[in-house]
């Protein structure tokens, strides 16, 4: 019985003992090379499931190709800084904010937080170990290297010596919690969460004509103190109507937002209200002072939502600011880094936003200035690390232009081949939208933006530690420089080259996606230490990451990079796959109790069983994962590895019978088929054909064909199964590395293989001669009849053992007579009539004496061979066999010897068993019999 969890155990001994992937390594050492660049886990945590799926991707392509001979660098990657490892550690820690932290001191943060990486990138290496995973495991790449940083030095000073590192005023997604910006890079897919917010319509007086209003809608109300103006779109229709006595301002088409009766005044297009000015309830702020509080004209400004007219606060809002820039409108940014309102607006000062919102809800309503507010419905953008609700925050951030890269990146894109082709689309919709990249967070751990920048308004960009310290005030401080980290760099001060005073790098970390971004040029070579060797395996072959994310995240981040450095980019194709769910397709949470642990599913399962069900998904839908679920590939894999049983060795023979010569077709196209499924990407429909290969065509199909022959010992058909079982099991060891090996080990004991390893022989080829696709679809007509024979008999409830006279088979293709004797012998039946129709069997099952004789006659055949093996006999050892029984069986006896070796047989109603060793009583068919033997 195949256990997993044992057999993966001795295998991973075996590998270790034997030194299998060095010997691997050693066998395709200096061959032509096939480049994989390893997109780094992130050491946050133990490994999860939906790792495990990429991890196995990735083992099965590196495996195959190192069979084909090709040489392999097998570099693991970490992923180490970032605010995603601080936000785990501050919990950790029970660190609630940045002043917490603080208070904790960064160096002991920034430690605790390295720490913390050491620590789970040991766990992950050891779960990907467990998982069957062959990379070169001490030689694993980090990005908090100061290799890592240094690249990303020298990348950061070419966007500076391009023009296109800037430092940037704009109002940008803000987390309070985290007191950092989220790039609209972040929250671009996976920010945005269902939320409901008090929706709030507000009544503006009209400065002229204060007996009317214009109508307004926000749903942050913590963001009216900083309004500036208000916008209507040019295009749409608005009018004013008389609402119970009072007049409103408000898009047509928004007439459904007004409670109790109206009636249309008066109807104008948004052009026209152009200019008007209001009466804002806070134009008495010091901050309010230079701002207009008029219409302005906006084409974002919408009719499908609110009332058509838009509250505009530049200081707060992304689109907002772009609106002010346009319309010079001024911004105020109220909140402070913690997204508490800063001094000068009296009651909500040194107030949270969230507090604010209340306030300035009960203030507006005291003052009449609010028409109702109404629960609402939104998708409203979150931190996607520490989930808090977002705000926006007028802020300096340093920013990468993306203008000149832009249509660089799109040439590039169209050139790499995509897995699932979609992605290539995607890919280049998030390069034809994106704007500037932000690449400062205001953090701890992460790389040190090399950027020291002067009062005087000069601004430096270092590139490598050799200008550091050409440019540093103290070159010790340089010079002992434990590593590239803060608090360690912020110590380190520069002489400005303009007006000569001491300058500090700008306290900022870079965003953690530039640290994976760089792992083109700084793990290949490096590029900077070693041009040569990075050239020769750059750019990649393959890469290979999930994909929802990536385009904004990893894949976007290694275009960058690699069209700057090398002009193009570092990747030829692309492998991506979707999200992993739990069985009934809903999002893993620890919260919801739904979530597998890595190490959990191992012990249980194993595996072999897991990489299985990961291999036959269909990679651009999501993964439904599951106990229930990995039942069918373990029982698939149970099957597999009891062929082994019927393998042994026979030495070379020929293939002359059809069935022979159809297996070895089959065998052939699997190879070609498998093969050109891996190459094209397509590992699920490589896998398909490879499972249906060993649970259909061979299990089901040709042993089943072939059980007589085995059991006669025709050396023919051993030897057809010796070579398409060993074929079979190269083919699967990428999928299946453990029980492939085990199962190789034992046909090295029974002398059917040679090679110390299955992961050590050479990728199989296809012969193209062996192929007859026309052989293949007749068999697959037969094989389709017999099965439908078989699942009558089976509704009939007639054993297979009893022959039956008829089988009469309607089909419409033509079966030729050596395929309707396989029929009749698979079905069991003295006669196969065929006539034109639709598929279809029916079966004579009228049992006649002599049919039921003949059927006796077997079994009792069958189970003397069964005695005989328990009793320990060879085949070929004669007996003497007696037979006790009331049933007309002597036609049939000339059978039953020669199936059993008997020299003699005694058959009879009464047998004196004393002069016999071996004896068995049995029914069939309520028919009490009774075999007796003993060895000559
Ligand atoms: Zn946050
Ligand atoms: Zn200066």
């Amino acid at each position: 019985m195949y256990n997993p969890q044992e057999t993966e155990k001795q295998i991973l001994d075996f590998w270790k003992e034997k030194k299998i992937f060095e010997k691997l390594r050693e066998q395709i050492k200096g061959n032509k090379i096939w480049s994989f660049l390893d997109g780094p886990i992130t050491a946050n945590n133990p490994m999860g499931v939906h790792h495990a799926w990429g991890r196995t991707y990735k083992d099965v392509f590196q495996r195959f190709k190192a069979m084909q001979g090709f040489d392999q660098r097998f570099q693991n990657g970490f992923d180490c800084q970032g605010l995603w490892v601080e936000r785990e550690e501050e919990k950790d820690l029970g660190l609630k904010n940045k002043a917490d932290i603080e208070k904790f001191g960064i160096l002991n943060f920034v430690k605790s937080c390295k720490k913390r990486v050491e620590k789970f990138s040991k766990v992950q290496t050891e779960q990907s170990i467990r998982l069957g995973y062959w990379m070169d495991w001490n030689n694993s790449y980090y990005t908090m290297s100061d290799t890592n940083q240094l690249h990303n030095w020298f990348l950061i000073k070419k966007y500076f010596e391009k023009g296109w590192l800037y430092k940037g005023k704009d109002a940008v997604p803000w987390c309070p919690r985290c007191g950092t910006a989220s790039s609209k890079h972040d929250i671009v897919t996976e920010g945005y969460k269902e939320v409901t917010h008090p929706a709030l319509f507000m009544q503006f007086p009209l400065k002229e004509k204060p007996e009317e209003y214009f109508l307004i809608f926000t749903t942050t109300p913590w963001t009216v103190p900083a309004n500036v103006a208000i916008a209507v779109n040019e295009k749409v229709d608005y009018v004013k109507v008389d609402n119970e006595g009072i007049k409103y301002w408000l898009a047509e088409k928004r007439l459904g937002e007004l409670e109790g009766k109206y009636k249309i005044l008066e109807k104008k297009k948004g052009k026209q209200l152009k200019g008007i000015e209001y009466i804002m309830p806070y134009s008495s702020f010091e901050s309010q002072k230079d701002s207009p509080h008029k219409v302005v004209l906006w084409e974002l400004a919408s009719e499908e939502e609110g009332t058509g007219i838009v509250h505009i606060a530049p200081g707060c809002g992304a689109e907002d600011f772009d609106l002010g820039k346009v319309e010079n409108l001024p911004a105020i940014s109220p909140l402070n880094e913690e997204g508490i309102y800063s001094e000068g607006y009296d009651d909500f000062s040194l107030r949270k936003y969230s507090e604010v919102n209340k306030a300035v809800l009960e203030d507006l309503e005291q003052r009449r200035f609010v028409y109702k507010i109404v629960p609402y419905k939104h998708r409203y953008p979150h931190c996607w690390r520490c989930g808090e609700e977002l705000v926006f925050r007028l802020v300096d951030e340093w920013y990468i232009k993306c203008e000149e890269i832009r249509e660089k990146l799109i040439k590039e894109n169209k050139k790499i081949k995509w897995y699932p082709e979609y992605g290539k689309i995607r890919q280049e919709d998030w390069f034809e939208n994106m704007g500037d990249w932000l690449i400062s967070r205001k953090r701890y751990w992460g790389l040190p933006l090399p950027i020291w920048e002067c009062k005087c308004g000069n601004i430096e960009v270092i590139g490598s530690l050799k200008e550091l310290r050409e440019k540093a005030t103290d070159k010790k401080k340089v010079d002992v420089l434990p590593e590239i980290h803060r608090p360690w760099i912020d110590e380190i001060k520069i002489k400005c080259k303009k007006c000569g005073k001491e300058v500090e790098r700008i306290k900022d970390v870079g965003d953690a996606w530039l640290d994976a971004g760089i792992v083109p040029f700084s793990t290949i070579g490096p590029y900077l230490e070693n041009k040569k060797e990075w050239g020769k395996w750059f750019p990649a072959d393959l890469i290979s990451e999930n994909m929802p994310g990536q385009f904004r995240g990893w894949f976007n981040a290694l275009f960058w990079s690699s069209v700057t450095l090398a002009g193009k980019a570092p990747f030829k194709a692309v492998f991506g796959y979707e999200t992993l769910k739990d069985e009934k397709g809903e999002e893993m949470h620890k919260s919801k109790g739904n979530a597998i642990w890595f190490d959990d599913v191992i012990e249980k399962i194993g595996a072999d069983p897991i990489r299985l069900l990961y291999c036959l998904q269909d990679p651009s839908q999501e993964l439904r994962f599951g106990f229930t679920v990995l039942k069918e590939p373990k029982n698939s894999i149970n099957i597999l590895c009891n062929m082994a049983n019927l393998v042994e060795y026979v030495g070379q023979q020929k293939a002359e019978k059809i069935e022979d010569k159809w297996i070895l077709s089959r065998l052939n196209s699997l190879i070609k088929n498998f093969t050109e499924g891996l190459e094209s990407l397509h590992p699920h429909l490589a896998t398909r054909a490879l499972q249906d290969f060993w649970l259909k065509d061979l299990s089901r199909g040709y042993i089943q064909l072939v059980r007589d022959r085995l059991s006669s010992n025709d050396k023919e058909a051993k030897y057809i199964l010796e070579e398409v079982y060993v074929q079979l099991i190269k083919l699967c060891s990428p999928i299946l590395p453990f029980i492939t090996e085990s199962v190789w080990q034992e046909l090295r004991e029974k002398k059917v293989v040679k090679e110390e390893s299955v992961h050590l022989t050479k990728w199989p080829k296809a012969e193209d001669k062996k192929i007859d696709k026309k052989l293949e679809e007749e068999f697959e007509i037969a094989l389709q009849i017999i099965e439908v024979g078989l699942s009558v008999r089976d509704k009939e409830q007639v054993g297979l053992k009893w022959p039956l006279a008829k089988a009469i088979i309607k089909s419409d293709k033509e079966i030729r007579k050596e395929f309707q004797e396989i029929i009749m012998r698979q079905l069991n039946v003295k006669k196969a009539e065929i006539t034109k129709g639709k598929l279809e069997v029916t079966l004579d099952t009228k049992l006649t004496p002599e049919l039921e004789g003949e059927g006796y006659a077997r079994e009792i055949a069958r189970r003397i061979q069964a005695a005989r093996k328990n009793a320990g006999l060879n085949k070929g050892d004669k007996i003497e066999l007696a037979i006790e029984t009331k049933l007309n069986i002597q036609k049939h006896l000339s059978f039953i010897k020669d199936r059993t070796d008997s020299e003699k047989i005694t058959v009879k109603e009464k047998i004196e068993d004393k002069s016999y060793k071996n004896k068995e009583e049995f029914s069939v068919k309520e028919q009490k019999i009774k075999i007796l033997f003993n060895k000559i």
